[in-house]
């Protein structure tokens, strides 16, 4: 995950452009058969229209002597992303409008966006900044905005059932490693995972494509696909070490926002869990009154809430191996509870089976149950139809992975059946 990071670091990426389709095409590359789709600029999605594609060649500034201070092909934070074009000469007070800085981290560079109004801007250390002097400045911004195409990607992993997860992740950020190339690189390898495995309950949608108007975009030419969502993650900002901050659905309470909670109680304790708000990502689009789907979002420290955020200090150093391999795990946790949630019906309901002549409790009684006899006890009282393992698994504290298997051993010696009623998945 790092090597694919670091690969794709330099690359610049904004909504639309370049960037984005040499980034889908390095996803592919790394053996996940994404589908790219490419909008046409002029698009109308709900509310908003799929804006121009932007493109860089070059852009750059030139102080009074000629000497080039700033530079779009050492950084891709250099240029706020969507600039318009412009070349000329100006003053120092007519070109400071157009230069952005962090002062309060005068060593960074800001990451800067201008999408949707016509603007170009420069983005620069404060320590650069405050040491330009009066005179002429060169500046060049050697962009295009012109009618193109928004792209994205999209795999279908199919499972046993056409109900579907939907996990998606922002493509759209330049030259930054937290966010959101840890979100990549931590959703291409749960694809690469799920794909190698043999079989899945449910079918599994991974979007790629830029932020609002990516999610957007997908959710209007997709509508017929809107029912099948019965679960779904934005799953970003996940290579920093930190605390996971899960963020609930707009519901608040759907069988995603108790898979996560359960998972990360079992499994990061120090987790954080948090109600929707509508402000972040695309959960924002996912829950809005008209789709309303069961979205949450998986980040570790959220955005906005970590120094390095949206500078050029989130970068490859930020980002450590074993963050991205939590991260993955974590994913890979919470679908699986997804996966096993089954409802079972008790075969034997009339009292309590006897577990000892069927060798699955000790013969000798007298001390307390072991956790696995605790398991079976709960499974057999709670296994009446109308009770899932999560259900079970929240009410008895039990570990969700012992309830698994314990009811795979209760099935297997004729006290337990796999429901398929109305509770299964709910
Ligand atoms: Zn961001």
């Amino acid at each position: 995950m790092l090597d694919f990071m670091r690969e794709l670091y330099p690359v610049c990426r904004s909504i639309t452009g370049e960037g984005v389709r040499q980034t889908l095409a390095r996803m592919r590359a790394a053996g996940v058969p994404l589908q790219v789709h490419e909008v046409p600029t002029g698009t109308p999605v709900f509310d908003w229209t799929v804006p121009p594609e932007w493109n860089v060649r070059r852009a750059w500034l030139d102080d009074p002597s000629g000497r080039r201070i700033v530079d779009f092909s050492d950084h891709s934070l250099h240029v706020m992303s969507y600039s318009v074009p412009w070349q000329g000469e100006l003053d120092l007070e007519e070109l400071k409008p157009h230069l952005h800085t962090l002062p309060a981290h005068p060593d960074w560079i800001p990451y800067r966006t201008s999408y949707y109004t016509p603007k170009w801007g420069l983005c620069l250390s404060h320590r650069q900044y405050a040491a330009l002097r009066p005179g002429k400045y060169r500046v060049c911004i050697d962009t295009d905005l012109a009618p193109g195409h928004l792209s994205y990607g999209e795999l279908e992993i199919p499972g046993a059932s056409t109900d579907e997860i939907l996990v998606y992740s922002h493509v759209c950020h330049p030259s930054l490693a937290n966010d959101n190339l840890s979100g990549l690189a931590v959703t291409l390898w749960w694809a690469k995972a799920l794909l190698s495995q043999p079989q899945r309950r449910y079918t599994y949608r991974f979007v790629w494509g830029p932020g609002t108007i990516g999610s957007l975009t997908w959710l209007a030419l997709n509508r017929e696909r809107w029912p099948r969502i019965r679960h779904g993650l934005v799953a970003v900002l996940l290579g920093r070490p930190g605390a996971f901050h899960y963020k609930r659905t707009r519901s608040g309470d759907a069988e995603i926002d108790r898979v996560a909670a359960l998972a990360l109680r079992e499994h990061a304790p120090d987790a954080v869990l948090r109600d929707f708000e509508p402000y972040g990502y695309d959960e924002r689009q996912f829950g809005s009154p008209g789709i309303r789907f069961n979205v949450g979002r998986l980040t570790r420290v959220p955005n906005g809430e970590y120094p390095e955020y949206h500078s050029s200090a989130d970068n490859l150093d930020l980002v450590t191996a074993e963050a991205l391999t939590g991260s993955l795990e974590m994913c890979r946790t919470i679908a699986g509870v997804l996966e096993q949630n089954h409802v079972f019906h008790n075969l034997a309901p009339f009292g309590e089976p006897q577990l000892g002549k069927r060798g699955l409790y000790r013969a000798v009684g007298g001390d307390v149950p072991l956790e696995r006899e605790y398991a079976m006890l709960w499974l057999l009282n709670q296994s009446d139809g109308e009770h899932a393992l999560l259900d079970i698994a929240e009410r008895s504290g039990l570990p969700f992975g012992l309830l698994a298997s314990t009811a795979r051993e209760l099935v297997q010696a004729g006290l337990l059946r796999a429901g398929n009623d109305a509770k299964e998945g709910t």
